[in-house]
């Protein structure tokens, strides 16, 4: 069970990474491993060290279906809650939060900056746009506590969409959709195109923003925590990834997306198919 903590605690802890008055700063952190805080504690230090002059983004991104599953699903609106956890729903729930209105990739922000990082990114725009706007207003990044089970900074998505990676994807729609309320209030249904491939490797980009000097390190309570300024990892994850478009494949046979839906390691699907088979076969009966 996580440790009580204060909020001084945790504002002092940010500050200590590095996170400044006046900062935009895009995060994603797992709480649990921060200590036991009061709910809502966490944003309140958040606004806390940025400050009034300052703004907070996380990444309220939701799921889609199976295409044959679509009929029955729940629409999309600002209000759907997020699948990434405590954070991106604790900043939902703050009052002057605004979110962007992808079906799939909502961003949530706070702060002076949050229309210009929301504003206009719907089903017809490019999943991580905001990001871009990110990086435009110089903002920075974080990880909180999740460096180890989530290492990717969402800049590196962005780059990929950039280089045009995602030929080498199956388009997404084929395995998920979602539907989404427009501003109408009509029902449609929205296929995504652009994903962002598998972040499991992510990890790898770490000895780059080491050896640029972006990366910075600390502990926020209990949890081990990173912050880089978007635009350096944005150029870093670029460059690499223009040299060697393989960079982001991680080493797991049991990873989908990188054994089938990658067009170029197709070859993968076989044995990853067999794996599948072979490992429902020997599943013990349940009694
Ligand atoms: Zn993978």
């Amino acid at each position: 069970m996580s440790e009580s903590i204060t909020i001084q605690r945790v504002v002092d802890d940010l500050r200590a990474l590095g996170i400044q008055p006046g900062d935009t700063l895009m995060l994603r952190a797992t709480l649990s491993a921060v200590g036991k805080l009061r709910r809502g504690a966490f944003v309140e230090a958040l606004l806390d060290v940025v400050g009034q002059q300052g703004t907070v983004m996380g990444l309220a991104f939701t799921s889609g279906v199976l295409p044959w599953k679509l009929q029955h699903s729940e629409p999309f609106t600002r209000q759907t809650p997020s699948y990434a956890g405590a954070l991106p729903n604790a900043l939902l729930a703050h009052p002057q939060a605004l979110r962007s209105a992808h079906p799939q990739t909502s961003f949530v922000a706070i702060g002076p900056h949050a229309e210009l990082l929301t504003e206009g990114h719907g089903p017809h725009d490019g999943a991580y746009e905001p990001v871009r706007r990110l990086i435009a207003l110089g903002g920075k990044m974080a990880l909180i506590g999740c460096v180890s089970s989530s290492p990717g900074f969402t800049t590196a998505h962005l780059a990929e969409a950039d280089l045009n990676l995602q030929w080498r994807m199956l388009p997404p729609w084929l395995f998920s959709q979602s539907r989404y309320v427009d501003e109408n209030g009509k029902v449609q249904v929205f296929k995504r195109r652009d994903g962002g491939f598998c972040s499991n490797s992510y990890w790898k980009f770490y000895a780059d923003y080491v050896r640029h000097g972006v990366l910075r390190s600390g502990f926020v309570g209990h949890a081990y925590s990173v912050l880089a300024p978007a635009a350096a990892c944005y150029g870093i994850e670029k460059e690499i990834l223009r040299s060697n478009p393989r960079f982001n494949v991680c080493d797991s046979p049991d990873c989908f997306m990188c054994n089938v839906q990658r067009v170029d390691r197709l070859h993968h699907a076989p044995y990853f198919l067999l794996r599948r088979l072979t490992k429902r076969w020997r599943k013990p009966p349940t009694v």
